[in-house]
């Protein structure tokens, strides 16, 4: 992934980095051709063969040297590699590669290249700061550099939403919600406003004055340009705020993001007479599209974007046109339904994101099984525009289940499951079992070593939660139930919602293992009672039969 940033060298540099730029250039046409020469192919080959010549001849300071000695070897290496090879490769254009913190450095208004080169940085996404800078590329092309940053950036998988959280938007607030839970956020329009009224006030009182000296009037500008500025800032920070709550509060949650696509209201907007209050409007809605895809795209928050038509004119329940009844209060004529102007827009956007994404949504074994989700607007259609929308349909996931099952409360490893499934990558089927622990479907046991140290690259133990969800599972992924396992997932989970659990292996087993304080208990569940031996490194142990497990289980006060 690479950040571009526009970047101007300080006019008395320009010329120091456009000389520096040339060197590099010539240079790393030398260094590709003596490489090639030499079938120097590796970087202490290249090294010894280049790096003085490079700062001796080409002027170039010593880490320069090596960024650029490093960036011949690749493009010598590539072509070789390559079978119709046509004449040695030579760089044309004005380039440069840095390496960060040694030939290049970023501080909030700077970049600084090695040899006092200083660059303003012009326009930059800022999305990206708090991710690691990398090597770099700066180009110079039709009068103007740019940097290319590259960078790092880890997505998270997205989960499988049990439901949709709506938000709902307009000058004055942020509205979001949906049958279980509703905020509402007075936006900072109002606040930015100030500074813009600020803003009018001076220049009313200095347009019309006789005395309009220069040194007066550059001030004047200044304060009003820092107004404009304050007002944007206002209203930015704001939308970075929300945007992140609303991300967390669906994460937490595991719903969708869903809202209406906002650039139709944008484009409404531009048609209203211009002032001050439309603009802050429409840079609140702007810079809110921007901010929460990215915050949704930042931590996996699956987001649905809507047609914005009727979500606060219909009837959520019965799709007849409602009539206003009193202040902000909506009524049905046809079905008697009445309710807030807020309120009904988010139901609207919520039915509409579940009949866009309702082909992927988990929820057909999800949400039947645990119940978490009941949802007031109807059972989500079953259409099959965009199923893939979220990206993990529910194929894999009963793949996953059925593995679960299968594997008989035997310890897992993700790689074993991802290629005993479809599922391309053990982090997909590592994400898809977190999704499922999420939902209270499963319940994951590590290993814990004698010394009472988790262990999180040996296999895991994967129950399922509750008989009942064991048998539906069963039935869903057509699985054959097995009772030992059911019995060990029932304790287990039990377990697992007062103590810490979990299991260890080596040549005997131990099914399950509660830490306690700094000892270890084990428990071992068995069809019929035997005397196991027990490993050394245990305090106590429990052998438990089929029949003695429901008193074992109400003996433990949860
Ligand atoms: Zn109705």
């Amino acid at each position: 992934m690479t950040v571009k940033m526009k970047v101007s060298p300080e006019p008395s540099s320009q010329e120091k980095l456009i000389s520096l730029m040339q060197r590099y250039r010539d240079a790393l046409n030398y260094s590709i051709r003596k490489i090639i020469e030499n079938k120097a192919l590796s970087l202490s080959k290249a090294h010894k063969l280049l790096y003085s010549n490079l700062k001796d001849r080409f002027d170039l300071p010593s880490r320069i040297a090596q960024d650029c000695y490093r960036e011949a070897l690749t493009i010598a290496k590539s072509w070789l590699r390559n079978q119709n090879k046509g004449e040695t490769p030579k760089a044309k254009n004005l380039r440069i590669w840095l390496t960060y913190n040694q030939s290049y450095r970023v501080n909030e208004e700077y970049v600084e290249i090695l040899g006092g080169v200083k660059l303003k940085i012009v326009g930059w996404d800022r999305r990206y700061d708090s991710y690691p800078n990398r090597e770099a590329r700066l180009v110079f092309r039709d009068d103007k550099f740019i940097l290319y940053i590259y960078k790092c950036i880890p997505k998270p998988a997205k989960y499988i939403p049990k439901s949709i959280l709506a938000m709902d938007v307009n000058e004055k607030h942020i509205v979001v919600g949906n049958s279980k839970i509703e905020y509402r956020f007075e936006t900072a329009v109002e606040k930015a406003i100030r500074y813009k009224r600020l803003v009018e006030n001076l220049q009313k009182k200095y347009s019309s004055t006789r005395y309009n000296g220069w040194i007066r009037r550059k001030n004047i500008r200044k304060r009003i340009k820092n107004f404009h500025k304050k007002a944007r800032d206002i209203l930015e920070d704001w939308i970075k705020k929300i945007s992140y709550k609303i991300t967390m509060l669906a994460k937490q949650n595991q719903y969708a993001v869903a809202r209406e696509d906002l650039t139709g209201l944008i484009e409404n907007l531009r048609k209203l007479p211009k002032n001050h209050k439309v603009g802050l409007i429409i840079l609140s809605y702007r810079k809110l599209e921007f901010w929460s895809n990215w915050q949704a795209e930042k931590h996996g928050v699956p987001i649905v974007i809507i047609e914005p038509n009727g979500t606060s004119s219909i009837c959520p329940k019965c799709g007849s046109k409602l009539k206003e009844k009193g202040h902000r209060v909506m009524k049905c004529l046809k079905c008697g339904f009445e309710a807030d102007r807020d309120t009904i827009a988010l139901l609207n956007i919520g039915k509409k994101a579940l009949s866009k994404i309702g082909g992927s949504l988990t929820t057909p074994t999800a949400s039947q099984m645990t119940d978490v989700a009941p949802n007031r607007c109807e059972e989500p259609p079953r259409s099959s525009e965009n199923p893939r929308l979220l990206g993990r349909g529910g194929g894999q996931m009963k793949e996953i289940l059925a593995y679960i099952i299968n594997s008989q409360a035997t310890p897992v490893s993700w790689l074993n499951i991802s290629k005993e499934t479809s599922i391309a990558s053990p982090h997909t089927t590592q994400a898809y079992v977190e999704d499922l622990k999420n939902l209270f479907v499963v319940e994951i046991l590590n290993f814990l070593s004698p010394e009472s140290k988790i262990i999180q690259r040996k296999n895991k133990k994967i129950h399922i939660t509750d008989p009942f969800l064991y048998e539906t599972i069963c039935e869903f992924a057509k699985a054959e139930a097995h009772e030992l396992s059911l019995l060990e997932a029932v304790v287990a989970t039990h377990l697992s919602r007062k103590y810490e659990t979990f299991y260890w292996k080596n040549k005997h087993e131990v099914d399950i293992v509660v830490r306690l304080n700094k000892k270890q208990i084990g428990i071992e569940v068995k069809k019929i009672g035997r005397s196991w031996e027990k490993p050394r490194h245990l305090e106590k142990t429990f052998l438990l039969t089929k029949d003695d497990i429901p008193l074992f289980l109400a003996s433990i006060n949860v």
